[in-house]
């Protein structure tokens, strides 16, 4: 399939990047270095960009001696620009210097405005940034695919009355005449163009604590400061529950949860600097309903998960998004239930299996993973599959090898490709080792196929028969499964429990000494559904009866 993708022939290593911001005419100019690496000698160099006017570009070789005018072609159905050199650029490495301008548009994503009203209901405007998935080539030219992670330096140039965020902290600060004043952050951990970010505006940041060494900001329209601690509140504790599931600390400089007035996405994982739907993060907590607190510390908690994993592990490729969102979508579960109990948040994952039954028991589902070629395509892949099929399939091989299994071959992963990609075997393959379980073998049927299965159960003599069947809710036609299926059975009235790997489509297990009663998918986390024969639904059972009766 031809993805849509820039030539490997150039990859950045380090982006300098300062915007000097018109706030009131919303546009901007921008000048930007780059040090590159050639990777073999051509004389083009392509970038994505869109509705960006380049003013100049040049590239100056690493001895800072040779400096080559470069021209600009724009290919905006490609989202890409090519710049091209008379002379051959041999394979090395340079900084790509760039003059740009552009607008602040209106349209939710790039570099875009947003309006809020004050407590005196006077009409204001912020900037802010929304990138993922191929936004950035908006706001500035960037090799704006996931796998060219490189180190961002931001600087803002603005109005002094304007506060400004970034990902990481400030590094200094001066004024440049004109009632303007220059930020400059500290450059970025490695990372990928989709999570850089920066908001500016006249806006109030709250101070909240810290948890480990991380200070924590809420960033809010002014004169909300009494309605951050909720929110607040639960930064802290999840951030900290993060650094100690992951033993890997948070791989920011401080952390911003930044509320939004107009925001498309729930929230934006972006590092230090996560953008929030407003009313997340700003809670009047005497008058705030449980779910509403319920979201606020769900987003939170996922949106923090990701620090780690999407942010300083990422996928290679948008095919690789729903296992950022489905572990994230776990992660949640997993980090918010353990601060916050009351909330029950396990029992609301059986309604995301329930919505993943939905959609994947229809003839026309899709796998979990497919290929994306466009960007039209990664975004359509933010889906109940991804989201609710993709984390409750991940529960269910989580109790399947143990929670504290499973902790330890995310820690490994993490570890092995911090600052770097991967592909979703590359997390397979570490919760293999850490279980010795072929979840390697395993997983591809449950990602890579559509639809799932259902389990037939009877007894004949001293035998558990298991059958398995891919469950359409339409039943045209019956299909055959083998799905490596983790099952784990309980034996109501020997209270024998053993798991097992069905495999084949049928299985005979002798269960003489077992027990007579099978609750088969005992825990409730396998996703398929089981049926019963009408003997084994009849035996003496009482127990299965009063399951089934509820
Ligand atoms: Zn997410």
């Amino acid at each position: 399939m031809n993805k849509n993708i820039l030539p490997r022939t150039s990859s950045p290593k380090r982006y300098e990047i300062k915007l000097d911001i018109d706030l009131e005419n919303f546009s901007y100019l921008g000048i930007q270095t780059v040090e590159i690496q050639v990777l073999e000698n051509t004389k083009s160099i392509f970038l994505n960009s869109i509705g960006i006017k380049i003013s100049h570009a040049s590239l100056i070789a690493a001895n800072d001696k040779e400096n080559n005018n470069l021209s600009v072609e724009y290919f905006e159905d490609e989202e890409r620009i090519c710049l091209s050199s008379k002379n051959e650029i041999k394979k090395g490495e340079y900084k790509l210097y760039l003059e740009f301008n552009s607008d602040i548009t209106n349209d939710l994503k790039g570099f875009y405005r947003s309006k809020f009203l004050t407590k005196k209901d006077e009409e204001k405007w912020i900037a802010t940034t929304q990138f993922e998935p191929t936004s950035a080539r908006n706001a500035f030219p960037c090799w704006d695919e996931p796998e060219y992670k490189a180190v961002f330096s931001i600087s803002i140039v603005a109005d002094k009355k304007y506060l400004r965020v970034s990902n990481e902290k400030v590094l200094s600060e001066k004024e440049v005449g004109d009632n303007k004043v220059e930020t400059t952050f500290v450059d970025s951990m490695k990372m990928s163009t989709y999570l850089v970010a920066f908001v500016i505006g006249e806006l109030e940041a709250t101070e909240i604590g810290e948890a480990g060494n991380t200070k924590i900001r809420i960033i809010h329209r002014p004169g909300f400061s009494d309605q951050t601690n909720y929110a607040g509140t639960a930064g802290i504790e999840l951030l900290n529950f993060f650094e100690d599931y992951y033993k890997i600390p948070y791989p920011g400089s401080k952390l911003d949860l930044i509320a939004i007035p107009d925001f498309a996405m729930g929230a934006m994982e972006n590092v230090g600097a996560v953008t929030f739907r407003e009313n997340l993060l700003l809670i009047d907590e005497e008058k705030a309903t449980r779910p509403e607190l319920n979201r606020s510390v769900t987003v939170i908690a996922h949106e923090l998960a990701h620090m780690w994993f999407g942010d300083l592990v990422t996928m290679k490729w948008w095919d690789g998004i729903w296992l950022n969102e489905a572990f994230a979508s776990l992660m949640e579960v997993i980090a918010a239930d353990n601060k916050y109990p009351e909330f029950k948040l396990w029992n609301e994952m059986n309604l995301s299996r329930s919505a993943g039954f939905a959609i994947d028991s229809l003839e026309n589902s899709r796998p979990i993973e497919f290929e994306v070629a466009t960007p039209e395509e990664a975004e359509e892949m933010f889906d109940v599959l991804t989201y609710e099929k993709g984390s409750t399939v991940l529960r269910m091989f989580e109790v399947f090898i143990g929670e504290e299994v499973f902790q330890k071959g995310v820690q490994e992963y993490l570890n092995k490709f911090k600052y770097d990609n991967t592909n979703s075997s590359d997390l397979w393959d570490s919760l293999s080792k850490a279980s010795g379980q072929p979840l390697n073998e395993m997983l591809p049927y449950w990602i890579k196929e559509e639809g799932y299965p259902s389990v037939s159960i009877s007894i004949n003599d001293s035998s558990l028969l298991l059958e398995q069947k891919r469950f359409l809710l339409k039943d045209i036609k019956i299909e055959n499964s083998n799905k490596p299926i983790p099952v784990s059975i309980k034996f109501l009235d020997t209270d024998e429990k053993f798991n097992l790997i069905l495999d084949q489509t049928n299985e005979k297990i002798d269960i003489e000494e077992k027990g007579e009663v099978p609750l088969v998918n005992s825990g409730g986390w396998g996703f398929y559904h089981v049926f019963y024969d009408e003997k084994v639904f009849n035996s003496k059972s009482i127990a299965i009866n009063s399951l089934l009766k509820r």
